[in-house]
């Protein structure tokens, strides 16, 4: 059997080349990481889960006409995606406040923000992701001014409807992290939403308990965080048939 060309390794996933030009598969593994790696661990079912659960936001996302690298999943683990260039930010949108936000100010976990924040970060693990403003931005010629407008109000649009897509469902949506690529066609340049939307990168408390639904729950230590991921997924009503405990290795494409 052909074996596919590797792209890239990330933390929880990986790229490898896609059937055509201008595609790649991304696999979504069960690895999870977590404070700049120092913290490794496997949540079994986690790729499977957070697998369909991107999936799921971003053809949500797609129907309202944000532009995402998304083409279709391809099986348990990996989904088909279009191969963009990674603009090197985090953009983290904030409701209440939580994790480093409510460190960095004192605040108590939990307290709604006056509005939603957005905040940029240079995604860089040696670095350790620092916050940037947008003079950091557009100084290191990392997105212009009319590109961080983008990012902003798109940014904001993926907010209001996964807040609402959420709290249908009895969720509360804390904050999250996206990220962006650029994607050529011809002379022609399009920003869209790249990489992952899942518990993995989203905080997500349930709306009666405040019980966490997320990462947080790996981060420290909470346990049952496999429940926590598949939970979010039966909420949505996408739980895998056969259950998120897919052992088999990557399936080969067609
Ligand atoms: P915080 O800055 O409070 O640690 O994270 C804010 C939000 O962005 C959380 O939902 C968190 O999951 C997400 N986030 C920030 N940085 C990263 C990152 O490097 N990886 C992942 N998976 N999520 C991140």
């Amino acid at each position: 059997m052909a074996r596919r060309r590797q792209i890239y390794e990330g933390k929880a996933k990986v790229l490898f080349e896609g059937p055509e030009p201008g595609t790649l598969v991304q696999y979504f593994k069960d690895d999870a990481t977590a404070f700049n790696n120092k913290k490794k661990g496997t949540i079994t079912g986690k790729g499977v889960l957070n697998n369909r659960i991107s999936e799921y936001l971003m053809i949500k996302l797609g129907e309202i006409g944000i532009p995402t690298h998304f083409v279709r999943r391809l099986n348990m683990r990996e989904q088909l995606v279009r191969e963009v260039e990674i603009i090197p930010l985090e953009v983290v949108v904030r409701n209440i406040s939580a994790g480093s936000l409510a460190q960095r100010f004192g605040l108590s976990e939990g307290t709604p923000l006056p509005r939603s924040i957005v905040e940029y970060y240079f995604k860089s693990d040696a670095l350790g992701d620092p916050m940037v403003a947008e003079e950091h931005i557009t100084a290191f010629g990392w997105a212009t001014t009319q590109d961080i407008d983008e990012l902003m109000s798109m940014s904001l649009r993926v907010n209001d409807f996964l807040t609402g897509l959420f709290l249908g469902v009895g969720i509360r949506l804390v904050d999250f992290k996206l990220e962006f690529g650029r994607l050529y066609n011809g002379d022609d340049m399009q920003i869209v939403l790249a990489d992952e939307i899942s518990p993995d990168n989203c905080r997500l408390w349930d709306l009666k308990t405040g019980e966490k639904m997320d990462k947080d729950r790996f981060r420290r230590d909470l346990g049952n965080v496999e429940d926590a991921y598949q939970e979010v997924a039966r909420r949505l009503g996408i739980l895998p048939e056969g259950g998120p405990r897919d052992l088999k290795g990557p399936e080969m494409m067609q």
